[in-house]
């Protein structure tokens, strides 16, 4: 028998993530218990009708739910301040769901041009086979978003901060464009993590995460989750959900369970660390421009300012000398990795142009910023001055 004990309202978000959502079993395990069972089985052939009926509220099939997941989606729940939730085994599960069950054939979508380069796959390629129409805006200009409208839009969908190059988008204005226009607005809330931005609150009607990002945190396994209203679940992503399959593993929602109680202290520490890096770059002889949203003179700061509560612990910065001396930096760090992940305790790098952005068209890498000498830098938990001596040396030698 699983017992929830009930987390009391209005905890701060560090408590939240240590206890809410903990489902114990009668064993009174400290630590979420992980439960690798793919069924359950019913104490009669009633119960199995009334769980099937759902007048009973027990697990059916890990497809549909399982404990450790519905721990890992509840304790998200209530960071995100979100009725319901699903959780899914990447971050492309879950936007691809999100975006999938609930457009069809005829429908239209508005999205952000500055997208993940899997998202852009999705709404560009993917959906438009399923017969659903795409627009693609610069997301910092509201009034794109107003011209794409059409009768039959259903669906706004954006990143903020962008990949890579940190672009903020105003999430209340879009989002009243949209309620305006009769469409839902997905915001992909990776960059700025669960506790720097609350997209629900700022009138986002759904909010989709890469776990593997800083939710897990540590590099070990992937995972996502879509959050939204209950009604909004019910209509359009129970059963897509429950008969597409892009359910969580229980063994990585363990993992990101694990991962939620020291997000905090890890995300806090990152950005602290990037803020004071972004500043000593800034400084430097051979960096044309730093973009960090924490900075007063990122082009959006003052969007940042007021629907952000922190930094970032991601910054982009563009080497004077392009490709060659961004390559001959990245290869002559020595602590820093070189990597395409982001939201690790360690520090990582990578060049956008020749790797997550490689397969944009050279007009879509201009118009998004993507310059041969630009470096995306994920932070870490190091300690700042041993990663400031790592940058600087390898600039040095540039
Ligand atoms: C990484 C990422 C994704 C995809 O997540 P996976 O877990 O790798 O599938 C989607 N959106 C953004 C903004 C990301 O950074």
């Amino acid at each position: 028998m699983l017992k929830r004990k009930e987390t009391k309202r209005g905890l701060g978000p560090a408590t939240t993530l240590v206890h809410a959502g903990t489902l114990r079993s009668n064993f009174g395990e400290v630590s979420e218990a992980i439960f690798l069972t793919q069924g359950y089985v019913y104490d009669s052939a009633e119960q199995a009708e009334a769980r099937f009926k759902g007048e009973d509220p027990g697990f059916i099939y890990s497809r549909y739910s399982n404990p450790t997941t519905r721990m890992f989606e509840e304790r998200m729940m209530a960071l995100e301040g979100a009725e319901d939730a699903r959780s899914t085994a990447s971050g492309m599960a879950a936007v691809s769901t999100a975006l999938q069950c609930q457009l069809r054939a005829g429908d239209h979508i508005v999205s952000a041009r500055a997208l993940f380069g899997s998202c852009r796959y999705v709404v560009e390629t993917v959906l438009s086979r399923m017969g659903v129409e795409a627009t693609f805006v610069d997301g910092r200009n509201p009034d794109e978003w107003q011209a794409a409208v059409r009768p039959n839009t259903r669906v706004f969908f954006m990143e903020t901060p962008t990949n890579p190059t940190l672009e903020i988008v105003d999430i209340a204005a879009v989002a009243e464009i949209a309620h305006a226009a009769g469409a839902r607005l997905v915001i992909d809330n990776v960059f700025a993590t669960p506790l720097f931005q609350h997209p629900l609150e700022l009138g986002a009607d759904v909010v989709v995460y890469s776990a593997t990002k800083h939710i897990d945190g540590q590099g070990r396994c992937l995972g996502g989750i879509v959050l939204s209203s209950k009604d909004w679940i019910e209509e359009f992503m129970h059963d897509y959900y429950r008969h597409t399959g892009p359910a969580l593993s229980p063994f990585n929602a363990w993992a990101l369970l694990k991962g939620l109680e020291t997000m905090p202290l890890r995300v806090t520490q990152a950005t602290r660390s990037a803020g004071q890096i972004a500043d000593r770059l800034a400084d430097h002889p051979k960096i044309a421009r730093v973009l960090y949203p924490g900075r007063d003179d990122h082009p959006d700061a003052a969007v940042a300012r007021k629907q952000m509560s922190g930094g970032s612990t991601l910054i982009a910065f563009e080497l004077k000398g392009g490709k060659n001396e961004a390559f001959a930096f990245a290869n002559g760090l020595e602590l820093v990795l070189l990597t395409n992940n982001l939201g690790d305790t360690r520090t990582l790098t990578t060049h956008p142009a020749t790797t997550t952005h490689k397969n944009l068209s050279q007009e879509a890498r201009d118009q998004l910023g993507i310059s041969d000498g630009l470096m995306r830098l994920s932070v870490g938990i190091e300690d700042v001055e041993d990663l400031l001596e790592d940058i600087e040396g390898a600039l040095e030698r540039v």
